[in-house]
């Protein structure tokens, strides 16, 4: 029988159903998800839930947008004058574009095209939800010592950077 139970440096796989508040359905996955725990891999709400379960354990978490993906900034919704963009762009409403700026890439979305400027939206799509996951903790093992070292998973072979 095998007793480990998540804690810090374990990687644990969990799959999950994710909603909002009026129940319907914003993301799900049978596949499990694996991360390593005490490394922030997942948001904050959720990974301090998951502290203690084991395989096969099932549970309700609800997450605050403060432990989640943030609250809404109103600063980080700004306006762009239309000759800031490339001519040949064709921009429509919730098209995502990827921009460099002093705090790194960020992705903005294209909330509003207007006469002379195009309003873009800097927030997380879920920034401001109130999350309601329902987990199911599916695998769960040590990291590895090169995991550790990175402070992620490796899984399948794949190494992303
Ligand atoms: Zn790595």
């Amino acid at each position: 029988m095998n007793t480990q139970k998540i804690s810090k440096n374990s990687v644990a796989g969990f799959s999950y159903t994710l909603k909002d508040s009026d129940g319907a359905i914003l993301d799900q996955s049978d596949n499990p998800l694996e991360y390593l725990h005490g490394h922030k891999n997942i948001i904050q709400g959720l990974e301090k839930e998951l502290e203690g379960l084991t395989i096969g354990d099932k549970k309700d978490v609800v997450v605050q947008p403060e432990d989640g993906y943030g609250l809404i900034h109103d600063d980080l919704i700004v306006a762009f004058p239309k000759t800031s963009f490339p001519p040949d762009l064709s921009l429509k409403v919730g098209m995502e574009l990827e921009t460099d700026t002093e705090q790194g890439p960020m992705v903005f979305v294209v909330r509003e095209i207007r006469d002379q400027d195009i309003l873009m939206d800097g927030n997380h799509p879920l920034a401001g939800e109130v999350l309601h996951f329902s987990v199911e903790i599916k695998t769960l093992r040590d990291a590895t010592p090169e995991e550790l070292d990175h402070g992620h998973v490796h899984s399948h072979g794949h190494h992303h950077h």
